[in-house]
């Protein structure tokens, strides 16, 4: 049976604290394959930097891969402003107002790290009679950096430079009500609940019925991270990344969530009808949804042109792609749907 979830959290815990904005994903790779080392699973990096782990199952000519991504928003510096503060370009699809006021990090090319903080210019309320009415976007937001710098030129000097990563501060707790809130849930809850599924699959010795891959993939938020390094004996391709709550969703912070279409249409019918039977089977509590404004590595790897069956479920996320929250509720289905799915019969 699984791991228990205290054990995936603290996994969590421990992936969200390593700046990983996609094109920049080299150190939490490298942590992922450490941690999977001891667990001597065949595993190799493709040329994005993913990873892709293969455990041989009973059918060797029909193969199943899961995916999750290690990536995450972030943003990049665009331009050094000559009040020595800096302008940032986005990493990914969110608005300038879920990081005002972040506490971030800076990497220089050298590899040296600075902190400082994501603000509206206009912030001081002594200042600016219209500091909460402007518009949150890339010409008001900038980053102070926690250095004495004046100008341009002292920016330069402490090594900073256009194009340099930046990341989030991720503010990661749990809380004695179980729930985990932290930036970044997206999508590395889900890296972690395929993490301890392999683990698991390893010390039960489990026979899978099929050849199973799994790719941590490293560039989802750019929509390019699971499109690729898919076996050509894959039938079954199912991504495992956050499902969407809000205003007219089922999805809730309690239960995995299966979605039956996102932005890209709906993912594959048979596949969605047995995740949802082994729900029932299981007494494992999920929502089927739609998701208004998402794509996923399943549906980027239909994109580029692979005939697959895909299918999308994950851990209901709160406030995604900014305050993110879920609780351990939510990552025990999902952990127990994935335990019955890598052990099920194929949909074709
Ligand atoms: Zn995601």
């Amino acid at each position: 049976m699984n791991l228990p979830i205290s054990e995936t959290m603290q996994l969590i815990k421990d992936l969200v604290k390593i700046p990983s904005p996609s094109g920049h994903t080299t150190e939490v790779i490298a942590f992922v394959e450490k941690y999977l080392k001891e667990f001597q699973v065949k595993m190799k990096r493709n040329h994005k930097g993913g990873l892709i782990v293969t455990i041989p199952g009973e059918n060797k000519n029909q193969h199943r891969m899961l995916t999750a991504h290690v990536d995450t928003l972030g943003a990049i510096v665009k331009e050094i402003k000559s009040s020595g503060r800096l302008m940032i370009d986005l990493i990914g699809g969110f608005n300038y107002n879920s990081i005002e006021g972040e506490y971030c990090q800076i990497e220089t090319m050298r590899g040296e790290v600075y902190s400082g903080t994501i603000l509206m210019h206009q912030t001081s309320v002594h200042v600016y009679k219209d500091a909460g009415k402007l518009e949150r976007n890339q010409k008001n937001i900038e980053v102070r950096i926690d250095e004495s710098v004046h100008t341009a030129d002292d920016v330069r000097k402490l090594g900073i430079d256009v194009g340099d990563f930046i990341s989030f501060d991720p503010r990661v707790e749990i809380t004695k009500s179980g729930f985990i809130k932290s930036r970044h849930l997206d999508d590395k809850a889900s890296v972690a609940l395929l993490l301890n599924l392999i683990k698991t699959i390893s010390i039960e010795e489990m026979k899978l019925p099929y050849t199973t891959h799994f790719l941590i993939s490293n560039n989802e938020e750019i929509g390019y991270g699971g499109n690729s390094n898919i076996p050509s004996e894959t039938v079954e391709y199912l991504a495992v990344d956050m499902g969407a709550i809000g205003d007219g969703q089922a999805t809730n912070e309690f239960t995995v969530s299966i979605c039956a279409k996102d932005s890209s249409g709906p993912y594959h019918y048979g596949l969605r009808k047995n995740l949802i039977e082994l729900a029932k089977r299981n007494n494992i509590e999920y929502k089927v949804d739609i998701y208004p404004y998402y794509g996923s590595d399943a549906s980027a790897a239909i994109r580029s042109g692979h005939d697959l069956v895909h299918g999308l479920i994950g851990p209901g996320i709160d406030a995604s792609h900014a305050f993110e929250r879920t609780h351990k509720a939510s990552l025990e289905n999902t952990a127990k749907l994935l335990y019955y799915y890598v052990q099920s019969d194929m949909t074709l």
